[in-house]
């Protein structure tokens, strides 16, 4: 029986019929600038088609120099540029596929000297200011929107994607806050969607009427002045009308000062916004943000929210999510967990991306998991996130696993992790890992501390034994108030009303944010943390953020000076501090602990010595690695390798855990 009679119902688009109603998303890679990218684009598109998705859209080219994201950043522009698209192409239609590119010039958020917007007015994100772009340059630039759609379908794209949503340029011309024009591309929306509309008129000009083209249109912006409900629906109008075949979701713009994707971001958190223009037009319609899972894909078409599901980076973390649907191993799927730890962190940091769950996403041409042609019989001592992913990858491989976890269940700190509001998905990673462990017949021995005497019984040892808490030194440590971070996240002790943190690394927010509650789990709780009205009362819709008024005190402190957190991931950091802003933790650096006594916490903050009046001090001052067994293995001659929080604590994150554990099992 088919589970997703409507997620994997073809669609027929008249000249196209796609197999589902599934679009992988666009998402920047890195490998679009990369040497050798485009060969490695091909085999990572290669992979999705082939796992089923019903339609894939790149990263974002630029149709010009201007345009560009970065000073280097890809575009296409010449007969030369498209050639290189071929072999994606070529890739995708050989799987079954079907893939548009998506064009997006970055106006305004493009981090060069040389960008244009509708009105020179600086972006609070990017350090340039962007030059006023003229209406010869508006004219020009709508001739090479085209030129670079005639060059994708030469290059054997069955579409394009127009980016005009996420306060790019197409959409800095749609709203008042960017746009200040008097001129015919400024002024009444009639004016301000004149160059869009121009632009998908020339697309469909040059390129006749079978060539697909999916208008990214920002239903909310998210910031002040930006587009009304009814601007956003005549827009839409016209872009039905302009002969636009597929319109997608567009949700806030990258300066919106709230966390639109991320975990802490409900599941379908913005499918209610696609469903409110879908009362208003014909044309299919894509839905997305935070859909990770194809029976919440479902639910969604089913309720008719959308026409068709837009997911990005879960196709990162599982290029085989569709197909594994569709043959009802759902319990099989790699979750994203809408981290951004390895997919936009990465970018952000220049790096290619790549994901937490999944380290072959982006690496396709240069890791292959070969069955093993010695197969060994290989002790994993502790079931965290490194042993665990070693331990499938080695059995997938071939070898004869057996993995030792002296608690009673696997996940070691992704258990921890999990308790955290906005972590949850974490609990989908355990899931996958357990059914991993039964489908590669991993042999696991949980409730079992691994002592050296079972030595014996195997031909190499990995220990992926894991972190312990550091402790802090603080004078009176000892004290019946002071609690681990384990203790606290796994249960076995509770904190009281009035709490100090001792350390404001990830751990030392994840430990504030468990303290705060889960009040915005909810899409309810969410949109009311954040401030956005679904009445679309304001153009832009923002609204006063509603907090639940809570007279407890949350003290979050470090040592160093610089803002706390400032190693917390470049796309979510700025947000977990906001919202523990929201919800007024007192966040300090510059401290000195000096005691923590029975009645108070004695510290000095800048030189100005406090007594803090807390029921509880939170030690989360990083972690030490738990070697215990290294000194035995080191003399017993037997060969073993060490990986994860047991290799290095500093610093330790699930991502280099996984990636360790996987690189470790594809040679060993
Ligand atoms: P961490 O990021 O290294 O932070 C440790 C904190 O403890 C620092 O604030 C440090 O600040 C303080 N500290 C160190 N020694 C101390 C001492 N002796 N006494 C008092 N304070 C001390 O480690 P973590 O918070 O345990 O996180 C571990 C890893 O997991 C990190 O890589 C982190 O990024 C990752 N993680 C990330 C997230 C996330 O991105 N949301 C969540 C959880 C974990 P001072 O030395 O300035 O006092
Ligand atoms: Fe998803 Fe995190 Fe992987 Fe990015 S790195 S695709 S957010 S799991």
């Amino acid at each position: 029986m088919n589970s997703y009679p409507n997620l994997m119902q073809p669609m027929d688009l008249g000249f196209i019929v796609l197999r589902n109603r599934v679009l992988m998303g666009s998402m920047h890679t890195g490998l679009e600038e990369a040497p050798d990218g485009f060969r490695r684009l091909a085999a990572f598109y290669k992979l999705r088609a082939e796992g089923e998705a019903g339609l894939i859209v790149t990263g974002g080219f630029s149709p010009n120099r201007a345009g560009r994201l970065t000073p280097f950043g890809a575009k296409l522009t010449t007969n030369h540029e498209a050639a290189k698209h071929q072999l994606i192409t070529d890739a995708v239609h050989e799987a079954g596929g079907h893939i548009c590119l998506q064009l997006l010039h970055a106006g305004r958020y493009g981090v060069h000297p040389f960008i244009v917007a509708p009105s020179a007015l600086k972006a609070p994100i990017v350090p340039f200011k962007p030059w006023e772009i003229t209406e010869s340059g508006i004219l020009k630039t709508i001739d090479s929107f085209a030129c670079a759609a005639s060059l994708a379908q030469k290059a054997g794209y069955d579409g394009l994607e127009i980016m005009g949503s996420e306060g790019y340029f197409l959409n800095q011309f749609s709203v008042p806050k960017t746009n200040k024009r008097q001129d015919q591309w400024g002024g009444p929306i009639e004016n301000r969607i004149r160059l869009p509309l121009a632009i998908v008129n020339k697309i469909r000009e040059s390129c006749g009427k079978s060539f697909l083209i999916i208008y990214r249109l920002s239903l909310i912006d998210l910031v002040e002045n930006g587009n009304s409900w009814e601007e956003i629906v005549l827009f839409a109008k016209a872009l039905e009308q302009a002969g636009v075949n597929l319109i997608n979701t567009g949700i806030g713009w990258h300066e919106s000062r709230m966390p639109t994707i991320a975990t802490m971001v409900p599941r379908g958190a913005f499918t209610w916004v696609t469903h409110k223009l879908k009362q208003e037009i014909a044309l299919p319609l894509i839905t997305t943000n935070r859909i990770n899972s194809p029976q919440q894909a479902e639910e969604i078409l089913a309720a008719g929210h959308a026409d068709m599901i837009s997911m990005a980076r879960p196709f990162l973390a599982d290029p085989d999510i569709i197909i594994k649907a569709k043959k009802g191993l759902e319990n099989e799927i790699n979750t994203c967990i809408a981290c951004n730890q390895a997919c936009l962190d990465h970018i952000f940091k220049h790096q290619t991306a790549s994901c937490l769950v999944n380290p072959a996403a982006c690496k396709e041409t240069e890791f292959e998991l070969v069955p093993t042609t010695v197969v060994k019989k290989i002790a994993v001592i502790g079931a965290g996130a490194a042993g665990l992913s070693f331990a499938i990858t080695a059995a997938q491989r071939g070898h004869v696993v057996t993995l030792y976890e002296k608690s009673a269940e696997i996940g070691g700190q992704l258990n921890l992790a999990k308790k955290v509001p906005g972590k949850a998905e974490f609990y989908e990673t355990l899931r996958y890992y357990n059914t991993m462990i039964t489908k590669w017949k991993v042999n696991l021995l949980l409730n079992t501390a691994f002592s050296l005497d079972m030595l014996a019984d195997h031909d190499e040892v990995v220990l992926s034994s894991g972190v312990i808490p550091r402790p802090s030194g603080i004078s009176g440590e000892q004290s019946s108030k002071t609690i681990s971070y384990q203790e606290l996240l796994s249960g076995a002790r509770r904190a009281g009303k009035n709490v100090a943190i001792v350390g404001a690394g990830g751990i030392g927010f994840d430990v504030a944010t468990y303290l705060l509650g889960d009040g915005a789990d909810t899409i309810a709780g969410y949109q009311k943390e954040w401030g956005i009205d679904t009445s679309f009362a304001k153009p832009g819709a923002l609204k006063p953020r509603e907090l639940t008024p809570d007279d407890s005190q949350i003290y979050l402190m470090q040592r160093k000076s610089g803002k706390p957190g400032a190693g917390l991931g470049k796309t979510t950091g700025w947000a977990h501090r906001a919202h523990l802003q929201n919800h007024k933790v007192t966040m300090w650096s510059n401290v000195e602990y000096k005691e923590i006594t029975g009645d108070s916490f004695r510290i000095e903050h800048e030189g100005e010595a406090k007594n803090l009046d807390v029921d509880s001090v939170i030690i989360c001052a990083g972690q030490l690695p738990q070697l215990e067994l290294l000194p035995g293995l080191e003399q017993s001659g037997k060969p073993f390798h060490v990986i994860g929080g047991a290799k290095g604590a500093h610093e330790l994150d699930a991502e280099r855990a996984i990636q360790e554990g996987y690189m470790l099992a594809l040679i060993i």
